[in-house]
């Protein structure tokens, strides 16, 4: 592996041992701690009542751990009861220039602000994704999204624009006049989600144009998890002709992960944000639960210690890269509540689709899961393109029940009629009752 140190936004905090990040680390979130303390209602009300006199009780990263879990629920409740942005604020509300919020699916979107410091920091924490994925200033980029209020492609806009590359936006668009932007201007890197890669890659396909010839070299899957199962991101390479770059962050937290070139996990940017793995059930430290998530630089609306409810394994060991930051094995792992129990097994929703999408004869797919008779059953539906219909649903069922142990139902239906998204896929429907 050939990295230069183009391939790194900060080189020396990148690579500097673990000791000193943690010095980094633990001085700008006593700085953070310190603005916070003094005039943001939410976290001072919340740390004064957990007992903390003052930032000055942070002496070591240890003692953040003194400090309480920050929810969702809570940050939602916080902006029911103060409309409509809640008291999450350190500054007065004129210095904000950006309003985002979350996608909504899971609850009420939350509203979030930010000064043009923290829009600032989002730009230079995307800047970190692309340089570690290669592109270049000279590099062309095309964000096929909607830009609406979520703020995931809007943030990655802002990088592209801090790294100086060519950026253009493909909202207002169909999948078929995106495809022709891609090649009218020569894009060469493609930012958008996993599930819209391989979906323009499917009307590229239908209307006969050749990306996988095309010069985009680079796709970087954002706003959804998949482009670390190797089974998605193989599938995207192979219909781009490019290679795929996975990348994880949040509304509420910031751009926090990115894969470098070596592609053994996502790198946690660590520079920027204080990560913790926990055990979801007792908040004890693990290597292996839920990522807990402090970003260090978006001091106008922060998240100290956020449960963000993502499934994740740490790997520990140093990058061939050269990075010292840690990695997330296999990215994130799917949502910590986003495990089924079906006839007493754990289903894994991103263990189905990492068997599924190996299969290149399968088009989109949905899973369903039932009650009948006091039995759960799963059903697979699959589309399937040029091969025998059965022949490929009692290959995917054996595929299924030899990795993951669980016997499944097949149902293979045409190409094509199951839904396509530019953001939040879901394929999973449990119809059981709770
Ligand atoms: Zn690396």
């Amino acid at each position: 592996m050939n990295t230069s140190e183009h391939d790194y936004l900060d080189h020396f905090i990148e690579t500097i041992g673990r000791e000193a990040l943690r010095e980094i680390q633990l001085k700008k979130f006593q700085l953070l701690m310190g603005r916070v303390l003094e005039s943001n209602a939410f976290y001072r009300h919340k740390f004064i009542q957990a007992g903390l006199a003052g930032a000055r009780d942070i002496r070591a990263l240890e003692d953040m751990q003194q400090l309480p879990f920050t929810i969702k629920q809570e940050l939602s409740a916080d902006q029911e009861t103060t409309p409509p942005y809640g008291t999450n604020l350190t500054f007065e509300r004129e210095r904000y220039t950006r309003i985002h919020q979350t996608s909504g699916t899971t609850g009420d979107p939350l509203r979030w602000l930010d000064t043009e410091d923290s829009w600032k920091w989002w730009a230079k924490c995307w800047a970190t994704v692309y340089k570690a994925a290669g592109v270049m200033p000279q590099d062309r980029i095309f964000f096929a999204f909607s830009f609406g209020p979520f703020i995931g492609f809007w943030s990655a806009y802002e990088g592209a624009h801090q790294l100086g590359a060519l950026s253009i936006p493909g909202g207002g668009m169909s999948s078929y006049q995106r495809i022709n932007a891609i090649l009218t201007h020569g894009i060469t890197v493609l930012v958008c989600t996993p599930t819209y890669a391989l979906h323009l890659a499917e009307v590229a396909e239908e209307q006969g144009l050749d990306i996988r010839n095309s010069s985009v070299r680079i796709t970087i899957q954002a706003g959804e998890p998949g482009a670390s199962l190797p089974g998605t991101k193989r599938r995207i390479e192979v219909a781009w002709g490019a290679h795929c770059y996975d990348h994880a962050g949040a509304t509420e937290v910031g751009a926090w992960g990115f894969e470098c070139q070596s592609q053994k996990g996502l790198h946690l940017n660590e520079g920027e944000f204080i990560f913790e793995v926990i055990d979801p059930v007792t908040g004890q430290a693990a290597d292996e639960g839920e990522l807990v998530v402090t970003n260090l630089g978006r001091t106008g609306m922060p998240v100290i210690r956020y449960r963000t409810g993502d499934r994740a394994k740490l790997l520990k060991t140093p990058c061939d890269c050269g990075r010292s930051y840690w990695r997330l094995d296999g990215g994130v792992a799917g949502r910590i509540d986003d495990v089924y129990i079906v006839r007493g097994i754990n289903v894994f929703p991103s263990a189905i689709e990492n068997i599924v999408r190996r299969l290149p004869e399968v088009g989109e797919f949905a899973v369903d899961i039932f009650r009948r008779n006091l039995l759960d059953e799963i059903e697979v539906r699959i589309e399937v393109r040029d091969t025998d219909p059965e022949t490929l649903a009692g290959m995917v069922a054996n595929e299924i029940r030899n990795n993951l142990g669980i016997r499944v139902k097949v149902i293979p239906v045409p190409y094509g009629i199951l839904p396509r998204f530019d953001l939040k896929t879901r394929r999973f429907t449990d119809h059981r009752n709770p």
